[in-house]
């Protein structure tokens, strides 16, 4: 299977690199200090030393003991992302970021954010290192996620609302590239997920493939085979890919992407970008997006700020068309419902993200012996979660 992209960072029909002609001299910057850095020793040694110290890694690989008696199946491993710094998977890609950023002499930072959990990671890792960050947020998601804002002005960072467009996601990442076209000098752009013009999301998935490998060493070691399946939830699809991505050459090891089916994909409520999409160009790639019949980009819906990207890394796209991976939908509905499971049965409260990827468990585990494993990606933690949940109650 052909897994590299190709030098125009296509993966077959997607990805690429849609951008003004002003950013491309900055982009090849990036990919050559990216392939640089990649084959340096102290680069990779300083990566391991903030993986290790700074983040908390490795994750356990956890047997949800109780969860797997509950459903009555197959046995259910949850990797702990949510154990990292920061609770969740973002900041494994935001520190590989910052050093390439570093590498390359760059002193200011900036990127967008939905939710402002990736906003969080990089206001966090920007105020480690001691760079200036600025984070675009639409203007609607600033009103609703109030704690976050402060939280990324406690850590340094300026948020800068954005009011073109309907205040939103995707109107922040124009208004990131933007930005980085002005200030080209002295600016880095951090994309939070696989997504972005090449090489961002060759390189984002790298940072996040720790996940995977570690995830491989320890099964071996504690079941001494590979997994049947992988699970895990799709916003841009980062934390999947991640998952995924060490394994892909694995052909006997199952892996499904659960993005977000909202009120249900009939409705049109929704944020599954490839069982309820067409193919398009978002932020700077071509790949499956949600869109109206005149091709403008629909704001994506779901329960689960986290979820609601409208469009999924190119890669996804690519695995979807020749089959690799396969994709599902669960509904707000259904994510909830495995959220509490999670509460009481394993007393970890998981990011509702993760709990879309749980609910697809709930739905499959007692179809499988218990000979079967499941290995679930829990790529966060729910505490930001929990007012959206006692409202849904
Ligand atoms: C942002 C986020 C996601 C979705 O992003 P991906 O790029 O698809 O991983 C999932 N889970 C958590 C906890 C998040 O914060």
């Amino acid at each position: 299977m052909s897994i590299i992209p190709n030098y125009k960072g296509l993966f077959g029909d997607f990805g690429g690199r849609f951008v003004s002609e002003t950013l491309v001299p900055l982009i090849l910057e990036l990919e050559k200090t990216y392939q640089s850095a990649k084959l340096d020793k102290a680069f990779n040694n300083e990566l391991f030393y903030y993986q290790k110290k700074y983040i908390g890694r490795s994750s356990p690989l956890y047997l949800a003991d109780r969860f797997t008696q509950y459903l009555g199946g197959a046995r259910i491993y949850f990797k702990r992302e949510d154990l990292n710094h920061t609770g969740a998977h973002k900041i494994n890609n935001c520190i590989g970021q910052i050093l390439l950023a570093k590498r390359l002499g760059k002193t200011r930072i900036i990127a967008e954010t939905g939710a402002g959990m990736h906003g969080v990671a990089t206001a966090t890792v920007a105020a480690r290192f001691g760079m200036k960050c600025v984070i675009y947020m639409g203007n609607t998601d600033v009103k609703r996620q109030k704690p976050n804002v402060y939280r990324m002005n406690l850590l340094g960072a300026k948020v800068v609302p954005v009011t073109s467009g309907k205040g939103t996601l995707k109107d922040a990442m124009n208004e990131a590239l933007r930005d980085w076209v002005n200030n080209i000098e002295n600016t880095f752009y951090i994309i939070g997920t696989v997504a972005g013009p090449h090489p961002y999301p060759v390189m984002v998935r790298d940072f996040q493939s720790i996940i995977g490998y570690e995830v491989r060493e320890q099964i071996i070691k504690i079941e001494g085979k590979l997994p049947d399946i992988l699970i895990a939830c799709i916003g841009g699809g980062s934390n999947a890919m991640g998952l995924f991505y060490p394994m892909i050459n694995d052909n006997k090891v199952r892996m499904v992407g659960v993005e977000a089916g909202g009120k249900g994909i009939e409705t049109g409520k929704h944020a599954a970008s490839l069982n309820g999409g067409v193919p398009g160009v978002i932020h700077g790639n071509r790949t499956y997006i949600l869109q109206n019949k005149d091709g403008q980009i629909k704001d994506a819906h779901s329960i689960s700020a986290g979820m609601d990207y409208p469009g999924i890394g190119p890669e996804h796209s690519y695995y979807y068309k020749c089959k690799r991976i396969d994709y599902v939908s669960v509904t707000n509905k259904e994510a909830i419902d495995a959220f509490k499971k999670c509460c009481y049965l394993e007393g970890i409260i998981p990011a509702l993200e993760s709990a879309h990827a749980l609910a697809y468990v709930n739905k499959i585990a007692n179809r499988l012996s218990n000979e079967n494993i499941i290995i679930v990606n829990l790529s966060g933690r729910g505490d930001k979660d929990i007012s959206i949940i006692r409202e849904h109650s």
